[in-house]
């Protein structure tokens, strides 16, 4: 199994995750927590550390041996102090787990000190080593693999003081034994803390990725619901309103107008001699064309305005809140604008024309089609008399 089959997936000894990418994440995700525990627990460490001052006080006085454990107990609260004013301005050094290792181990030995500085208090030294032993996995945020090497060097050094201090090999085997429960107990614990918290994680980062997921397939679907009613409503050629779209504006608008009391216009625009730039440029840049004249038309259009395409080169205009007379002024200046403005395509300017019909929507006519007809005859007039005009159909 790789790791990019299974990110979450734990390493059962160290108890992290064993994707490294993941891991990373998850510490990052920590950190500010685990700097901020990790503070304190060096606080409490290092004034517990002074404290035990007063108890070498009280048993050596003021001696070389108390002189040494003083000066060792300093030295071990100015590392702790330093580390937490290191991790004020680098707390990524609470997660990475080295420095704090670091300190710990350097720590250590002063209770092995103790060993031969105090000999009568050997056996309570042992009882303070194997609390300090799980205290490390309990109360140090720390990764378990360094709590495991400072838990080995405490062991370790512990048995090398009490050997050089002639204990006998029964006695070390003993207590071997009876170290490694505080050891186990605090691994263990710590072990199934840290597997929680990153199961904990590794659930969390799921949710919010299925949210993530879920939230771009809403995206996509809105997306994909836009495209489709712009399919349903549009002419795939120009973009223009198809007749299902301009027949449902027309109602709508009419509607509107007839409740406001506002004049409504309907148009038609034929392209003149169309049929000549199919016949003598081809049907492609007849359809280029077409897209020309449906941009011009629509740039010159108000936003309320509705421009169809009616037929192969027929357009409808619907010009809603407009009377007749401003109608008349609308178009001619569509008209004017396309009879300047060329096709410009394969090195080469097409001039193009087309001739207009408009009418007035009038509150007896009973459908758009029968408006259509009314202008459809205004603009056989209009052809019929030169093209490239505006006829007004009464
Ligand atoms: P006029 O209207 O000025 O009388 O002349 P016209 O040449 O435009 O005549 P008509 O309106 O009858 O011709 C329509 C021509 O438009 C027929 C066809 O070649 C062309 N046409 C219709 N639909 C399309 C289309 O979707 N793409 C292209 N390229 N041409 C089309
Ligand atoms: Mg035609
Ligand atoms: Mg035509």
């Amino acid at each position: 199994m790789t790791a990019n089959h299974e990110p979450y997936a734990l390493a059962p000894f160290r108890a992290e995750f064993r994707d490294p990418q993941t891991e990373a994440a998850f510490r990052n995700h920590v950190e500010p927590e685990t700097a901020k525990h990790l503070k304190i627990a060096l606080g409490i460490w290092a004034f517990l550390m002074l404290l035990f001052a007063l108890l070498d006080y009280q048993d050596l006085g003021i001696s070389t041996g108390f002189y040494i454990l003083t000066g060792m107990r300093l030295l071990q609260a100015v590392m702790l102090v330093g580390l937490i004013l290191l991790l004020a301005r680098r707390p990524d050094l609470a997660t990475s787990g080295w420095p704090v290792t670091v300190v710990a181990i350097l720590g250590f030995p002063i209770m092995f000190v103790i060993f031969f500085i105090r000999p009568d208090i050997a056996a309570w030294n042992v009882g303070v080593i194997c609390i300090l032993l799980i205290s490390i996995y309990v109360f140090i945020p720390n990764r378990l693999v360094f709590n495991n090497l400072i838990a080995i060097f405490g062991l370790v050094g512990t048995q090398v003081s009490l050997g050089i201090r002639g204990s006998e090999p029964g006695t070390l085997i003993g207590l071997v034994v009876v170290m490694s429960l505080p050891i186990i107990t605090g691994y263990v614990a710590s072990r199934r803390l840290q597997m929680v918290r990153r199961q904990e994680y590794a659930l969390l980062e799921q949710v919010h990725n299925t949210n993530q997921e879920l939230s771009e397939e809403i995206e996509r679907r809105k997306a994909l619901e836009v495209e489709l009613q712009r399919q349903a409503t549009t002419d795939p050629l120009t973009g223009l309103s198809n007749r299902r779209q301009y027949e449902m504006l027309f109602r709508r608008e009419r509607e509107r107008c007839a409740r406001q009391g506002g004049a409504m216009v309907l148009g038609i625009a034929d392209l003149d001699h169309f049929k000549q730039i199919n016949d003598i440029h081809g049907h492609d840049l007849g359809d280029q064309a077409l897209k020309h004249v449906a941009k011009i038309f629509l740039e010159s259009l108000r936003h309320s305005d509705v421009l169809g395409r009616f037929g192969g080169e027929e357009f409808i205009l619907l010009l809603p809140d407009t009377h007749i007379n401003q109608a008349q002024v609308v178009v001619e200046r569509l008209r004017e604008q396309l009879s300047i403005t060329p096709l410009v395509a394969d090195s080469l300017s097409i001039p193009m024309t087309a001739t207009f019909a408009i009418t007035p929507v009038k509150v007896d006519d009973d459908n758009i089609e029968d408006i259509i007809r009314r202008a459809d005859k205004g603009l056989y007039h209009g052809k019929k008399d030169g093209r490239n005009r505006v006829v007004v159909v009464a």
